[in-house]
């Protein structure tokens, strides 16, 4: 089980079984495994031509395609690593990360060629662009540019191949650097997680910049399973095409599930080939989740916890629990971690605390990152000996479950009690003029903190501050009620939909420091 092997054997194993079936789709192109292996040998080749050395990156910045899962596999034998960028993000945002990554080569879609042409300035490392897609098709031609005797470097199993970038939810996002120990690490654990077969359509409709795209598909492939690449997250298309190919596998984030619910049509399909819904990356309202389990009577859900550091995911809540009526409360929580993962929840000094009480999490596992990308001041202040530090508050049940509070850092302490802004955040959502909800400490004089929600009403919702307070009475501690209320539009969110609390802090906190 310790023994690491490269991971290109997720495709080579596939390659020498079933050469001429179907591997990947990507849009109205079809690739068999030995075509698609072949193309990875090429990209190698070419990487090595383009002078791509062992240790170097890759820019990969494009919408979902087939390239990218190729880059990302040929760098395993070049040595390289693909660092895949968040599409959503400012030009800005990809030169900063461009130039963290000192790519010299960058590969890009036809959508982007306008934000590269906007920073080229700023990128001094970058030598190349290719442009892949559209109907001059650089990247297809640049396949071609390598030799045919290219050999793949020495097996290194702490190397890494792919760079991916954390959310940014708390700050900057950071390169955490996943290897061949760690991404096979996890494709086991999430073929255990998620029951993935020889026979199972997965669909990556998660964006390949971050785990839940890119670790999803190698460890589909890993037991050869078909894989379905959605180019880009349109919920009622991608419902569409969930139907039409027969997808078993697929996973998105707590929003996109509430786009599918808007979506009138979603009632009126045949589902009966879905055998496992995941979801994670962000708490998920319990009156979505309800409403799932409702709308899709049939089909399994799995809740994930999961973060980039870790190669993807790492605890599950399996669908046996989602329907457990002995025990309701399971329902927000993050289930169980997944075999070879151990988790403990500490003190502020790494003391191991008993069951049922809050603390940090650290994980120990084969799943870790190497590190952050040139940033060791990071990787030190996570990666902690054998433990990574998660940043992330919880508990676990004397089962084994994980129910996860908060971030450390979006605790409030007010009155020197300590608040984890999602237990609120998860009885304000259940008022029914609520649309959405953020809860955060403000500055208070004599508290310290103070505890506000920050609401977004449902269009024909109705609720006052004095009203919503009051709900929260009996539902909540005392210390935890929100003291104020504000109502806004709409809650800033980062390009997973997660909500950004540090932007919502700012106009609170303006000329004075939160606590860490
Ligand atoms: P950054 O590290 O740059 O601030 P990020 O932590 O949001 O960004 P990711 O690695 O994409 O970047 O997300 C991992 C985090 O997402 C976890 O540490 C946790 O806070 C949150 N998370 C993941 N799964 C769940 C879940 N099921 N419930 C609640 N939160 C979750
Ligand atoms: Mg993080």
């Amino acid at each position: 089980n310790d023994e690491v092997t490269p991971i290109i054997g997720v495709v080579d194993r596939w390659v020498a079984e079933k050469p001429d079936d179907l591997a990947v789709i990507d849009g109205d192109r079809h690739f068999t495994w030995s075509r698609f292996r072949e193309r990875i040998e090429r990209n190698a080749a070419a990487q090595v031509a383009s002078g791509v050395r062992p240790g170097d990156r890759i820019a990969f910045l494009d919408k979902n395609s087939v390239a990218c899962v190729e880059t990302t596999l040929a760098a395993s034998l070049t040595g390289a690593a693909n660092a895949v960028i968040n599409f959503r993000l400012s030009p800005a945002e990809v030169a900063y990360i461009i130039n963290d990554a000192q790519a010299a080569i960058v590969i890009t879609g036809p959508e982007f060629v306008d934000t590269i042409a906007a920073i080229r300035d700023e990128l001094t490392t970058v030598e190349r662009v290719i442009v892949s897609g559209g109907p001059d098709d650089e990247y297809e031609r640049w396949l071609d540019c390598g030799s045919e005797s290219f050999a793949a470097v020495p097996f290194d199993p702490d190397v890494a191949f792919l760079q991916l970038y954390t959310s940014g939810t708390t700050g900057h996002p950071k390169g955490a650097m996943l290897t061949h120990r760690s991404l096979s690490a996890h494709s086991r654990a999430a073929v255990t997680g998620f029951r993935f077969t020889e026979d199972s359509v997965s669909m990556v409709a998660m964006p390949l910049f971050h785990v839940g795209g890119s670790s999803w598909v190698l460890a589909g492939m890993s037991v050869g399973a078909q894989t379905v690449i959605v180019r880009e997250m349109v919920p009622g298309a991608v419902l569409d095409e969930m139907v039409e190919r027969a997808v078993t596998h697929a996973f998105f984030v707590p929003a996109v599930y509430g786009f599918f619910l808007a979506d009138r049509r979603l009632h009126k399909r045949d589902y009966s080939a879905v055998r496992c819904l995941g979801y994670g990356g962000s708490p998920m309202p319990l009156p979505t989740i309800r409403a799932c389990l409702e709308a899709w009577p049939d089909v399994d859900f799995y809740q994930v916890y999961g973060m980039t550091e870790m190669s993807g995911v790492f605890s599950v809540l399996t669908p046996a629990d989602h329907r457990d009526v002995t025990h309701p409360e399971r329902l927000v929580s993050a289930g169980r971690v997944l075999p070879g993962n151990i988790i403990k929840v500490v003190d502020p000094d790494g003391n191991t605390l008993p069951p049922n009480t809050v603390g940090e999490l650290w994980t120990k596992s084969q799943q870790h990152m190497l590190g952050y990308w040139r940033n060791p001041q990071a990787t030190a202040d996570t990666l902690v000996g054998e433990w990574l530090r998660t940043g992330d508050a919880g508990h676990m049940d004397p089962d084994g479950y994980l129910f996860i509070s908060d971030r450390v850092k979006d605790m409030i302490i007010t009155g020197g009690e300590n608040v984890y802004p999602v237990e609120v955040e998860r009885v304000v959502i259940e008022h029914e003029a609520v649309a959405d909800v953020a809860v955060i400490g403000v500055p208070d004089d004599k508290w310290g903190e103070s505890v506000k929600a920050v609401v977004v009403l449902n269009a024909d919702g109705a609720v006052t501050e004095d009203e919503l307070i009051d709900y929260c009475r009996g539902r909540l501690a005392g210390y935890k009620i929100p003291k104020t209320v504000d109502f806004v539009s709409a809650l800033p969110r980062n390009s997973t939909g997660k909500i950004l609390k540090r932007e919502i802090r700012k106009e609170y906190w303006a000329g004075r420091t939160l606590h860490t």
